[in-house]
């Protein structure tokens, strides 16, 4: 031992012992990394094989040499070109076959027997190599320190492959190549140190020899291959680890899909993510390596081995506790680098099944109650009528629709809304048998459909038992609150034998219901249906009406008594529906005023009787009638400035007609719309006086101008002494607090006279003048006052 280490210290330069290592250390690294590529690129193994053998073997010999160079015996030294170049060649002929031993290596015994390989191939090198060395003198071997350093070279090399097999791509790598340095070194060492260099003057150096600086270059040459292989090695590396990212990215995304995924190598899993792994209720690393079959529940066919085309098939996978799961399996085959594999995509159907039923669910329920939906309820009328036609068992159909809800809504909120309905929802339930069903029909409109009806009485119990429950007060949102409810019925078969026209009509009926003052249970009436239908067509028609020029307007005269002139006229529409024929205001102005078309079409009568008055040279008012929703409208006065400014009428030759009703429902709101229309200039007249609350209060509150006694008091103030005892006062009245004083309806002389007598100002009615036409030029035919 002492010898070998005073050989390595004394006999050796440390510069190029030290060069040796590196060229040891660095082609070992190489061919290492080269055998790994042979190993992961099976289609190109044989290159790569080449290659780190090649790499290998020129290391061990480059190696050899280089620590050659440093040592120094204390002789002339020169290389025998014969050995020397032998020495190079059982280097790289013995590496090939070793690391060919090595990579198809599956057991220790592969390991050992590539090392036994390598190691000759390590002491092949040197002894060779050593035979080529001519000094003048010989050299005395240790034989068994030689043989000792040859058993320990291959027994490093052993080592070195072992760890290779080991760990492939972890930290074998450099493991493998430091045991080969220590294979290279023991062995040449050894040899080296045990060897005598006996000097015998008689020794004559062979005819081919080669000097130092030859050797370097041959080494040189040698090295510059090796490093050569080395880059290539390591660029592919650098290539290989990035597919290697790659491929781990793609398990992480494999990982992350809800769905199972194997891939086979035939019928063995490879690769298997986490949800494969979960549905069956193993760890992934698991399944790796198992034949498919061995997830799938006894009696199911694995999946086809070696289709060309993808697949669909269903099975169930046996889960670890031992129960079994129904799957859907897509197969898709795939040409992977080293042969066909299939990617088997598994689907768990249970959670297909459950989402499927939540949609069923949703398709039919109410989401907010909970309740059947409409759909539902259509479905279950049908079913219904079928049963019924069959059995002759008749059934009720009862809407329902909650009274102020709205104003819940308003006032307190959607939430609060919401969470009444869910509690009505509730109340509905707990009232019903569970033969009958109840239904949300959208916003706070239910169905309950009974079932079993016996008799009417039955199904207006049942509908006042519902009111009942739910007009009872609600705790909802931390209030108490009331709502009620309007029911409306309609029979099978007496009102209709299909679902459409039961529904309807108990629409009809619950309309009805509504309409009677709420809270109320209402059966449908056949009559019902021809007025609400009359209504709807009427509405129809009126949305059209205007746009299509029907409407017209006719101006009635209002004479002054005392005068007998026409002093004004009253503005009166008129509609000529094409498909209704002619309809009185008392007909249209209703609906027109609940549909919100009153407020155009008060607009368009405005603008037309301002426009035909500006052409009247007699100069006399206009006055027209305002709709109480029209009088809610904060833009009127904005409108009313508009059409005088447009038509150039004077304000004070327009007057505005208002009821009673208009000024009740916002006293506030239409006190300051009448002072703004006042400021305007415009005349304002208390319409119909008489017929409303008449409360006199509303002429001192109010900036009128104009009163109009109603014509049912007209009517009888000739012939009833205390009609005309009411007339009387109205005049003078109204007169007192400054105001004109108008009666309407006056249809004879009498009346006339009577009206004259009481003082009144200006009277007006069939006897001075129906509606008419005003000519532009010409005011009304003067008539005797008398
Ligand atoms: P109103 O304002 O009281 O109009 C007077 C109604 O009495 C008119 O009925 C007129 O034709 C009728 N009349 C006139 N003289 C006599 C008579 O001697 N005897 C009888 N029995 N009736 C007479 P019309 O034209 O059918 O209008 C009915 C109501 O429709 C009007 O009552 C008014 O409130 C409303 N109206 C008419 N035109 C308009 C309008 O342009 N806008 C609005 N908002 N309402 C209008
Ligand atoms: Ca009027
Ligand atoms: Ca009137």
């Amino acid at each position: 031992m002492y010898r070998i280490l005073a050989c390595i210290s004394d006999d050796h330069a440390p510069g190029l012992l030290a060069l040796a290592g590196l060229i040891c250390l660095g082609a070992n690294l190489v061919a290492v990394t080269l055998l790994q590529r042979s190993l992961a690129v099976p289609a190109r193994r044989l290159f790569w094989l080449l290659a780190a053998g090649f790499t290998a073997g020129v290391g061990i010999w480059s190696t050899h040499f280089v620590a050659m160079l440093a040592y120094d015996p204390g002789t002339l030294v020169s290389y025998e070109v014969g050995w020397t170049s032998g020495s190079l060649a059982i280097a790289v002929l013995l590496a090939i076959p070793a690391a060919a031993i090595a990579r198809t290596g599956r057991s220790g015994l592969r390991s050992a027997l590539a090392g036994l390989v390598f190691g000759l191939a390590i002491a092949g090198t040197h002894n060779l190599g050593m035979l080529g060395v001519v000094i003048p003198g010989t050299f005395v071997w240790d034989v068994p320190a030689v043989i000792l350093s040859d058993v320990l070279g291959a027994a490093f090399s052993a080592l070195a492959f072992e760890a290779l097999r080991r760990d492939l791509f972890g930290a074998g790598r450099a493991a493998a190549a430091a045991l080969f340095f220590i294979a290279i070194f023991v062995l040449h060492f050894i040899g080296i140190g045990t060897a005598v260099a006996v000097p015998d003057p008689t020794v004559v150096a062979p005819p081919w020899t080669m000097p130092r600086e030859g050797l370097a270059a041959a080494i040189a040459a040698m090295m510059l291959a090796v490093l050569t292989l080395g880059a290539c090695a390591a660029w592919l590396d650098a290539r290989m680890s990035a597919a290697a990212a790659e491929i781990a990215r793609m398990r992480e995304l494999a990982d992350a899909a809800l769905e199972g995924i194997a891939i086979l190598r035939g019928p063995t899993i490879t690769e298997a993510n986490r949800s494969l792994a979960a549905l069956v209720g193993r760890a992934p690393q698991d399944l790796v390596g198992q034949p498919f079959a061995g997830l799938l529940a006894p009696g199911e066919d694995p999946p086809g081995e070696g289709r060309s085309a993808p697949s669909v098939a269903r099975a169930r996978l046996l889960r670890a506790d031992g129960t079994a799961l129904p799957v859907e399996m897509h197969l898709q085959p795939m040409a992977f680098a080293d042969g066909p594999r299939q990617v088997v995509a598994v689907r768990d159907l249970r959670e297909r099944a459950a989402a499927e039923a939540h949609i069923r669910f949703l398709a039919h329920h109410d989401p907010l109650t909970g309740l059947l939906n409409r759909a539902s309820l259509h479905e279950r009328l049908e079913r219904a009528v079928v049963a019924a036609k069959e059995g002759g068992r008749p059934f009720a159909l009862l809407c329902l629709d909650l009274d102020r809800f709205k104003d819940v809504n308003d006032t307190f909120g959607h939430p609060v809304g919401d969470e009444l309905l869910r509690i009505v929802a509730g109340r509905l339930r707990s009232l019903l048998r569970s033969e009958d069903g109840v239904y949300r029909q959208g916003g706070d409109e239910f169905v309950v459909v009974q079932t079993g009806v016996a008799d009417l009485a039955g199904v207006e119990a049942l509908g006042r038992r519902i009111v009942e429950a739910l007009s009872a007060p609600y705790a909802a949102a931390g209030r108490h609150l009331t709502i009620g409810a309007s029911v409306g019925v309609s029979l099978y078969p007496r009102d209709g034998t299909d679902p459409v026209q039961l529904l309807k009509n108990a629409d009809i009926a619950l309309y009805k219901a509504k309409g009677e003052g709420r809270g109320r249970v209402a059966l449908f009436d056949p009559s019902l249906d021809a007025a609400l239908r009359e209504r709807r067509r009427l509405e129809e028609e009126l949305r059209h009406a205007l746009a299509r020029g029907e409407f017209t307007l006719v101006y009635q005269p209002q004479v002054a008594i005392e005068s007998g002139r026409v002093a004004g006229y009253e503005a009166l529409l008129r509609w000529r529906s094409p498909v209704l024929g002619d309809r009185p205001p008392s007909c249209f102005i209703p609906v027109a005023e609940e549909t919100g078309l009153v407020l155009p079409l008060g607009a368009w009568a405005l603008r037309q009787a301002c426009r035909e008055a500006a052409s009247w040279t007699a100069g006399c008012t206009v006055a027209v009638n305002l709709s109480p929703v029209q009088l809610q409208d904060a833009d009127l006065p904005v409108l009313v400035q508009e059409v005088l400014a447009e038509t150039g009428l004077e304000p004070s030759r327009l007057e505005l007609e208002i009821t009673e009703t208009a000024l009740i429902r916002d006293r506030d709101r239409a006190l300051t719309g009448l002072e703004r229309l006042k400021t305007l200039g415009v005349r304002l007249a208390l319409d119909d006086f008489g017929t409303g609350y008449s409360s006199l209060s509303y002429l001192q509150t109010f900036p009128f101008d104009t009163l109009k006694i109603d014509r049912c008091f007209v009517a009888r103030v000739a012939e009833d002494a205390s009609s005309a005892t009411i007339v009387e006062s109205v005049i003078r009245l109204g007169q007192g607090l400054g105001l004109r004083v108008v009666a309407e309806g006056v249809e004879h002389e009498n009346q006339l006279a009577a009206l004259r007598a009481h003082g009144c100002d200006a009277v007006q009615g069939y006897l001075l003048g129906a509606p008419g036409v005003v000519a532009a030029d010409r005011a009304v035919p003067r008539r005797s006052a008398a």
